[in-house]
């Protein structure tokens, strides 16, 4: 079994780690904050003092963090996991960032001697505690197969996207996609109550027409029409709407730095930046239909 580094132990990490941890590796975390460092204990994790601490001696560092300027700055730090870290020791970001701090933590890995790859997660805090989760994973292949053996100890699935950055690159396209059929199912939702449909009848036949998508289908806004959904949880997320109008955020960047019409995209990004002000921005993202209900009064 292996020793593994891993930093950042908030929501998503502190479950990732335990699973590393159930898997049998020894477990070596850093967090800035104290209550995420109680949590990577009670994980099973050994708390270092510091993330440069953390990667003395790891086979592999895993860094689960909110953006690529905590990335690059965790990699690149004078006391910082590249300088620690034993030479040839695999780099695994599972964070979702954008694109070019992607690369440019895979730049600075390889320029110090390790290998590395981006692999920013699907599934939320229940399939990062349940180690359901869907890798999206960009690097050398020779990197992917050696990192599969830890991405299997806390997920289900790992698509080998391509090169440095695919992984992000696949996760902001998934997740623009995402935050527009949301937006869309919730219009829907709306224009049929004001039409006087009821919610299963809308819901039987969109979840089985043209119009089916898995907003409406695996993490439907009405309530009681999907078992388990946030909607039928008073919309405890869940994935939150300030997590969705952060990737809309990362994919407009993208869309604009590559010249891409992304019209619906940014717009989504908008409807969620007005979701998030109005203070819902902590629900799960399918209460995007509790705001267009609300401006429809
Ligand atoms: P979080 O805010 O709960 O956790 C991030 C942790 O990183 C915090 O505990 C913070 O103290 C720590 N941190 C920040 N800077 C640090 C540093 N320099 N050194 C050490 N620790 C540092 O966020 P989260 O919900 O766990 O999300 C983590 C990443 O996963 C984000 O990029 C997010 O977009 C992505 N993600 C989250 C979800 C979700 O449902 N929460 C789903 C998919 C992807």
């Amino acid at each position: 079994m292996a020793t593994i580094a891993f930093i950042g132990l908030g929501n998503m990490g502190a479950p990732m780690a335990a699973n590393l941890v159930k898997a049998g590796h020894a477990v070596k975390a850093f967090d800035l904050s104290a209550a995420a460092k109680d949590a990577g204990r009670a994980a099973g994790a050994e708390i270092a003092a510091s993330a440069g601490e953390a990667a003395k001696g790891a086979d592999c560092v895993v860094t689960m963090l909110p953006a690529g300027k905590h990335v690059v700055g965790v990699y690149s730090d004078a006391e910082g996991i590249l300088k620690h870290a034993p030479k040839g020791s695999l780099f695994i970001d599972c964070s979702t960032i954008d694109v070019d701090s992607a690369r440019k933590a895979h730049l600075l890995a390889h320029a110090a001697g390790m290998q590395s790859l981006d692999a920013p997660v699907s599934g939320g805090v229940t399939g990062a505690t349940a180690g359901t989760l869907t890798f999206m994973v960009g690097g050398e292949d020779g990197a992917f197969l050696r990192g599969e053996t830890y991405l299997k100890a806390m997920g289900a699935r790992s698509v080998h996207c391509g090169a440095a950055g695919a992984g992000q690159a696949a996760k902001i396209c998934n997740n623009m996609i995402l935050g527009i059929s949301m937006a869309a199912v919730s219009e829907g939702i709306v224009l049929a109550e004001k039409l006087g449909l009821s919610h299963k009848a809308l819901f039987d036949v969109v979840s089985t027409s043209s119009g089916s998508c898995w907003s409406m289908t695996k993490n439907c806004p009405m309530p009681g029409m999907v078992e388990g959904s946030a909607s039928s949880n008073d919309f405890k997320a869940g994935f939150t709407g300030e997590l969705m109008l952060k990737d809309l955020t990362l994919a407009v960047e993208a869309a604009t730095a590559t010249g891409t019409q992304c019209e619906l995209g940014d717009h989504a990004r908008r409807l969620y930046e007005a979701f998030s002000v109005s203070g819902q921005g902590r629900l799960d993202f399918s209460a995007m239909v509790q705001y267009v209900r609300k401006r429809s009064e």
